[in-house]
C-alpha cells in the first residue's frame, strides 16, 4: 500500500520540525505511483501532485503520527477538494425537467435511468416519466419498460420506427400533458465513441434542451475514462456524472480523472444491479479508496485534535537526548487513552493484525493502560525519574501499593525497558515515536 511505501521514505526523516521539500518530493513520487495504480489518468496525476506539493511543504510534523501518515492526510484532503467537496443532487428547475442520460453501450445508462427514476420518485416525491431513445437495439426499449414496471415508474409507450429526436419530442409533450416533474431520457450507446453516436445525442439535446446532461460511465474504465468524458463534454457540456459499478474492484481513479477533465460533479455512484443501488457521491469515501489507506486519515485527525503540542515538544526534546523515564511513559499512556485507547487506535490502523500481536506481547490493551498507570502512581518520585533503582524489594512495595502482583510490576518495567531501548536506538537514528518503535 501507499502507507508501507511511504514508511520507507520517512524512515529517513527524523527529528525534524517540518516536512522539507526533499521529503515531500520523495513522498509524492510514491503518491504518484499509487494514483496511477488506482487508474487515475496521467495528466491528472501530474496536475494533482503539483497542487499538493506546496501544501505539504513546511507542514509541521505531528509527533504522535508518522510523517508518512501526515502526508497521506494532506494528499487525502486535496483529493477530496479535487473530487468536489459536496455531493450535489440534480438541478431540476421548472417541470417537466428533461434529464439526458448519455454514455457508451453497457456503461449502465438504462439501469441508472431506472434507479434515478425510483430515487426521485420515492425520496423526493417527484412524478417521473422515463423514455428510451435507443432505437438501435429492439430489446433496449423493452428493458427500460420492464425496469420501470419493477420500480413503479412510468415509461413512455413504445411506438416502433420513430427516430430518437421524434421520440424525445413526444416524450416531452407527454410529460407536459401528464403533469410530470421529471423526464428521464435514456439514449443509445455504442461500443466506442463515434461521430454517429455523438451526433444523435447532440440532436436529442438540441430538441429537448435538458436541465441536466448526465454522463453514465463505468468506474472500471480506467485510463480510457478521460477520453470518454472529454469527447462527450466537447460535444455537449456535461452537468454531472454517474459512475457505475462502484461496487466492483475499481479503485476510483476514474472519478478523479473525469471530474478533473470536465469539471462536472460526480452526482451518484451505482453500487450494484438492484434498482435501489444508487448512492449520492461521497468524496471522502472515494478518496480513501483511491489511496487504499484504511483509516489513517481519521487517525491523523484524532491525533492532531488530542495532542497536547507543548507536551509533545518537551517529549521530543527528551527523546532526542535518549531519555525516557516513568513520567514519560505515564504521559504516553495518557495520550493513548485520549485517542480512544488501544482498541480505538488499532481499529484505525491498516495492517492491524501484526501490530496487535506485538501489543499483546507487550501487554498493552485497554484495561491494562489504567492498571499500568496505577503501578506508576505507586512509585516514588525518585523511582519514576530513575527506574533502574527499582529492585526486588521496591517491586514488592509498589505492587502492594496499587493492589497488584509483583509480576504485573515486572511486566510494566519490561515494557518500559523495551521502549527506552527503542528510544536509545532512535537517538542513533531511528524513528520519532516510541510506539512506532514498539509496533515495529
Ligand atoms: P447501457 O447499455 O448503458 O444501458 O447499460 P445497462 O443499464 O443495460 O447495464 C449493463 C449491465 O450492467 C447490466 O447487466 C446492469 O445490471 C449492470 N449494471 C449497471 N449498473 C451497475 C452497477 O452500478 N453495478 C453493477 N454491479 N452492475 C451494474
Ligand atoms: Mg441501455
Amino acid at each position: 500500500s501507499l502507507q508501507s511505501r511511504l514508511g520507507g521514505v520517512f524512515d529517513r526523516l527524523r527529528g525534524r520540525g517540518a516536512l522539507t521539500e526533499a521529503d515531500v518530493d520523495e513522498a509524492l513520487k510514491e503518491v504518484r505511483t499509487a494514483l496511477i495504480e488506482a487508474d487515475v489518468e496521467l495528466g491528472v496525476v501530474e496536475d494533482f501532485v503539483k497542487r499538493v506539493k506546496p501544501k505539504a511543504e513546511g507542514e509541521a510534523v505531528i509527533r504522535s503520527v508518522s510523517p508518512s501518515q501526515q502526508v497521506v492526510k494532506i494528499v487525502h484532503d486535496s483529493l477530496i477538494e479535487m473530487l468536489g467537496t459536496e455531493s450535489t443532487g440534480l438541478n431540476l428547475g421548472s417541470p417537466p425537467a428533461p434529464i439526458l442520460m448519455v454514455g457508451l453501450q453497457g456503461s449502465g445508462k438504462t439501469t441508472s435511468t431506472a434507479k434515478l427514476g425510483l430515487l426521485l420518485q420515492t425520496k423526493e416525491k417527484k412524478r417521473v416519466l422515463m423514455a428510451s431513445l435507443d432505437v438501435n437495439r429492439p430489446a433496449a426499449m423493452e428493458q427500460l419498460k420492464v425496469l420501470g414496471e419493477q420500480a413503479g415508474v412510468a415509461t413512455l409507450p413504445i411506438i416502433p420506427g420513430q427516430t430518437p429526436v421524434t421520440i424525445a419530442k413526444r416524450a416531452l409533450a407527454s410529460a407536459k400533458v401528464g403533469g410530470y416533474d421529471v423526464l428521464l431520457l435514456d439514449t443509445a450507446g455504442r461500443q466506442h465513441i463515434d461521430e454517429e453516436l455523438m451526433a444523435e445525442a447532440a440532436a436529442v439535446r438540441e430538441a429537448t434542451n435538458p436541465h441536466e446532461t448526465i454522463l453514465v460511465a463505468d468506474s472500471l474504465t480506467g485510463q480510457d475514462a478521460v477520453n470518454i468524458a472529454k469527447s462527450f463534454h466537447a460535444r455537449m457540456p456535461l452537468t454531472g456524472i454517474i459512475l457505475t459499478r462502484a461496487d466492483g474492484d475499481a479503485r476510483g481513479g476514474a472519478a478523479l480523472s473525469m471530474r478533473a477533465v470536465t469539471g462536472a460533479p460526480i452526482k451518484f455512484l451505482g453500487m450494484g444491479e438492484k434498482l435501489e443501488a444508487l448512492e449520492p457521491f461521497h468524496p471522502e469515501r472515494v478518496a480513501s479508496r483511491i489511496l487504499d489507506m484504511g483509516d489513517v486519515v481519521s487517525l491523523v485527525e484524532k491525533a492532531t485534535e488530542t495532542l497536547d503540542k507543548e507536551k509533545a515538544e518537551a517529549m521530543a526534546k527528551k527523546l532526542k537526548k535518549g531519555a525516557f523515564d516513568m513520567n514519560d511513559l505515564f504521559d504516553q499512556l495518557n495520550q493513548m487513552k485520549k485517542m480512544g485507547g488501544m482498541q480505538g487506535l488499532l481499529g484505525m490502523l491498516p495492517g492491524v493484525g501484526k501490530i496487535k500481536d506485538k501489543l499483546d506481547e507487550a501487554g498493552l490493551d485497554d484495561k491494562v493502560i489504567t492498571r499500568q498507570q496505577a503501578i506508576i502512581q505507586s512509585m516514588t518520585k525518585k523511582e519514576r525519574a530513575d527506574p533502574d533503582l527499582i529492585d526486588g524489594k521496591r517491586r514488592k512495595r509498589i505492587a502492594k501499593g496499587c493492589g497488584m502482583e509483583v509480576s504485573d510490576v515486572n511486566k510494566l518495567l519490561k515494557m518500559h525497558r523495551t521502549m527506552a531501548d527503542a528510544i536509545k536506538a532512535m537517538k542513533k537514528g531511528g524513528r520519532a515515536n516510541p510506539f512506532a518503535a514498539l509496533m515495529g
